[in-house]
C-alpha cells in the first residue's frame, strides 16, 4: 500500500537524476551513406566528411544550448551496429534541461525524420567510449560495441567549449 502511494515520487525521482539525453540514429555519415548506396569507392573525401560533421555538431549544439540550456558534453557515435549509429549524447549542466529536452524534441523532426530522443545513464564517456577506437586501432571496425566518439575539428572544439571557460 504505501509502496503504490511512493511510486509516483519514486518515478520523478528516477527521470531527474539524468543529465544525459540521447539523439538515437541522428548523425549520418556521408561517407557510410555514399558506400552503401551504390557500392563504389566512397566520393566524399575526409576534409568534406569532417566539414559536413561540424557543421552538424554545431548546429545542434547551438539549439541544444539555446533552446533548453547550458550543454556540458556532446558526443557523437560513428558506429555501425543498430543501437549506436548516428547516435548523438548531449549532456547537460541541469537535470532539468535534459527532462525539458526530451519532452520537446521527441515532437519535433530532423532532416524529414521524427527525432527519438530518450534519457540516458550515461554521465562519462571516458568509461563508455572504445580506447582503441581513440588511438585509431579498433580492428572491430563500425560494428564495435563500445562507443566510437567521432572528434570535431580542434577549431570547432576551441569555438564551443573555449568560450565558457572565459565566463
Ligand atoms: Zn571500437
Amino acid at each position: 500500500m504505501l509502496f503504490l502511494f511512493l511510486s509516483p515520487l519514486i518515478v520523478k525521482l528516477l527521470r531527474f537524476v539524468f543529465q544525459t539525453i540521447a539523439l538515437l540514429n541522428i548523425y549520418r555519415n556521408p561517407q557510410n551513406s555514399s558506400q552503401s548506396a551504390d557500392g563504389l569507392r566512397c566520393a566524399v573525401s575526409d576534409v568534406e566528411m569532417q566539414e559536413h560533421y561540424d557543421e552538424f555538431f554545431e548546429e545542434v549544439f547551438t539549439e541544444m544550448e539555446e533552446k533548453y540550456g547550458e550543454v556540458e558534453e556532446m558526443n557523437v557515435c560513428d558506429n555501425l551496429g543498430d543501437h549506436l549509429v548516428g547516435n548523438v549524447y548531449v549532456k547537460f549542466r541541469r537535470e532539468e534541461d535534459a527532462e525539458k529536452a526530451v519532452i520537446d524534441l521527441n515532437n519535433r523532426w530532423f532532416n524529414g525524420q521524427p527525432i527519438h530522443a530518450e534519457l540516458s545513464p550515461v554521465t562519462d564517456f571516458r568509461e563508455a567510449c572504445c580506447r582503441q577506437y581513440e588511438m585509431g586501432e579498433c580492428t572491430r571496425g563500425g560494428f564495435c560495441n563500445f562507443m566510437h566518439l567521432k572528434p570535431i575539428s580542434r577549431e570547432l572544439r576551441r569555438e564551443l567549449y573555449g568560450r565558457r571557460r572565459k565566463k
